[in-house]
């Protein structure tokens, strides 16, 4: 029996069904009588598990929240972790993002890549290894969220009522193996009343998970030499862009233009918001204000902590990155809020408890606002031990695991779930959550080649 060919057979049914699953714009929206996070994603989980009762799944719809699909027997369960919601379509797109064009040799639309390509990839293996009359030791599941990309309040829904899996993976990443997923803090800085200084209004960022694009500032032309200012952002030299324009009324008004990207990989973006306050405090000096003085001391354009005594790393996760993701100050309050992925070694709030001193001293207060704590699997587990035989078996070549700053339903999964593909290795990005996002049915079907076996192997191994 070879599953790979089993599985390549099955490409026309997986690209029709993924084409069909994408037109569903299965975005997060308002809640609606009975649909916890829009009709749209709800939507998509009756679409899904309408299909598999179709196949010979039992099905399972809980609350519109979350579904399952399952076939074999026994006590144990092995799951397999999907979510079929996606992030809005932002940007601008060269094809209708809920298309699902076949062309090229790709499907194309949102979703493609995160996560319905390889949710229905990983579909049709299950099916193929039920119509080949596999007889599992465990139950198999297919356990489709619909609200990973907002909060993941789907799976602890989930969790509650049906408790966690004995073995699972996420096809919701890159391959080999992640079995490492940083913890994720937001961390809010406060300060009350209106900025002593020059700085009338500081604002910037859109978001605290992404590295802010654009920062600006107000400043009063009366406390400081605006001309001077002016002359300096106009010849500023650096990573973001400075643009300083003066109003009529004696205002100077100052923009940074960086470069967006992910928090979980800050390092790859230019942070306007740092970018400005290094400005301001080298042309204001005194004048600053405590929140540009705050950012500028504590932060700049430093993504690893350093100056704000957080830096660290550990063997398994790698360095913490910081951003500064929102900053803003006006005549009522300043404040600003930071988005930290830190190393399994480390908490939110120590910290947290690192920062808030240092934050006094311009006299903010500092609040752990979100936290979701990191996840370590051991290398030497089972789930880890057999996903790396699979790997190596199916692909040649050797597996290994690595760490993320991003979270997926393992978190949920009590050390039990790491992600597993879908992403091949040495393949190009597919603009997932950026505009014009596709999968090549290639490596969809090379993801597919990997997963059944998965499926295959964790389904029959012996029980401990
Ligand atoms: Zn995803």
């Amino acid at each position: 029996m070879n599953l790979q060919q089993e599985i390549r057979a099955r490409q026309g049914e997986i690209v029709k069904t993924l084409s069909e699953l994408i037109r569903i714009p299965s975005v997060r929206g308002e809640p609606t009588e009975g649909c916890p996070y829009g009709a749209h994603s709800a939507e998509a989980l009756r679409w899904v598990l309408e299909l598999c009762v179709g196949m010979g799944f039992r099905t399972k719809n809980l609350g519109n929240r979350v579904g399952y699909a399952e076939f074999g027997e026994g006590e144990e369960l092995v799951g397999i972790l999907i979510h079929l919601d996606v992030v809005p379509v932002g940007g601008v797109w060269e094809r209708d993002p809920f298309s699902g064009d076949v062309a090229d040799g790709r499907v194309y639309g949102r979703g493609a890549e995160d996560d319905k390509g390889p949710g229905v990839a990983a579909l049709y293996c299950a099916k193929t290894l039920m119509d080949l009359g596999v007889e599992p030791k465990r139950r198999v599941r297919l356990i489709f969220g619909t609200n990973e990309e907002t909060s993941m309040d789907d799976m602890d829904y989930y969790v509650e009522r049906e408790g966690v899996p004995d073995y699972a993976f996420a096809p919701d990443g890159l391959y080999p193996i992640i079995n490492c997923e940083k913890g994720m803090a937001k961390i809010a800085f406060a300060r009350e009343g209106g900025s002593p200084g020059a700085v009338v209004a500081f604002e910037g960022g859109t978001a605290v998970n992404i590295v802010p694009e654009s920062a600006r500032a107000i400043l009063d032309g009366s406390r400081i030499d605006a001309a001077a200012v002016a002359q300096a952002a106009r010849s500023y030299q650096g990573a973001a862009a400075l643009e300083a324009e003066t109003g009529a009324d004696g205002r100077l008004t100052v923009t940074a233009r960086g470069r967006a990207a992910h928090a979980a990989y800050a390092p790859d973006g230019v942070n306007a918001i740092g970018a400005l306050a290094l400005f301001l405090r080298e042309q204001l000096k005194e004048q600053a204000g405590p929140l540009v003085s705050f950012l500028a001391a504590c932060f700049g354009m430093q993504t690893d902590g350093a100056a704000a005594r957080v830096r660290c790393e550990d063997e398994v996760s790698g360095p913490l990155t910081l951003n500064v993701g929102l900053a803003q100050a006006g005549e009522t309050g300043q404040s600003a809020h930071i988005d930290i992925r830190y190393p399994v070694s480390r908490t939110a709030q120590e910290l947290a408890d690192t920062l808030a001193p240092l934050a006094a001293r311009w006299g903010f207060s500092t609040a752990v606002t979100h936290d979701m704590p990191p996840l370590l699997v051991p290398e030497d587990s089972r789930i880890v031990r057999e996903l790396s035989a699979v790997y190596e078996q199916v692909t040649g070549r050797p597996a290994f695991c690595r760490p993320r700053g991003v979270g997926t339903y393992c978190r949920k999964m009590a050390g039990r779930a790491v992600t597993f593909g879908a992403h091949l290795e040495d393949t190009p990005h597919t603009n997932y959550h950026e505009p014009n996002e596709f999968i090549e049915i290639e490596n969809l079907m090379g993801h597919a080649e990997i997963c059944i076996e998965a499926i295959y192997r964790l389904a029959t191994m012996p029980a401990v």
